[in-house]
């Protein structure tokens, strides 16, 4: 195990948050991420906020639709398992999953989807212990 990083200047949580990050920025521009996007595509609607027509997006867990904005794809496994970081190739293999794991949610379902998530990841945590 590794254990110096950028010279000893980085701690690893500072190493691993950098490489999460740059992991993000690249999911960014993940095909199977605007196919999933396109498949939830429900025509031009007139956005409630701006008055103005936008094409709108159905949320796959409330049914509702939604402009670009207010959606998120969401990966239906975590990219990091509530049980717990395994591995760089375990995140890297769920982040950069088929669309079949991702999944386009509003942005209030995604938030209690994360919520439950981050509930079940404190009692594997403290179940560790
Ligand atoms: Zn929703």
């Amino acid at each position: 195990m590794r254990e110096v990083f950028n010279g000893g200047d980085w701690t690893i949580a500072r190493f691993n948050s950098f490489v999460k990050s740059a992991l993000r920025s690249a999911s960014q521009r993940w095909p199977p991420k605007y196919q999933c996007l396109n498949a939830a595509k429900r025509g031009k609607k007139i956005n409630w906020r701006t008055g103005k027509l936008a094409e709108h997006y159905q949320c796959n867990s409330c049914s509702k639709e939604f402009p670009l904005k207010e959606v998120q794809v969401d990966h239906k496994n975590p990219i990091v398992p509530v049980t717990g970081f395994v591995s760089w190739d375990e995140v890297i293999n769920n982040m950069f999953c088929e669309q079949d794991n991702l999944q386009v949610l509003c942005k209030e379902c995604h938030n209690t989807k994360s919520q439950v998530e981050k509930t079940l990841r404190k009692e594997y945590k403290n179940a560790k212990q």
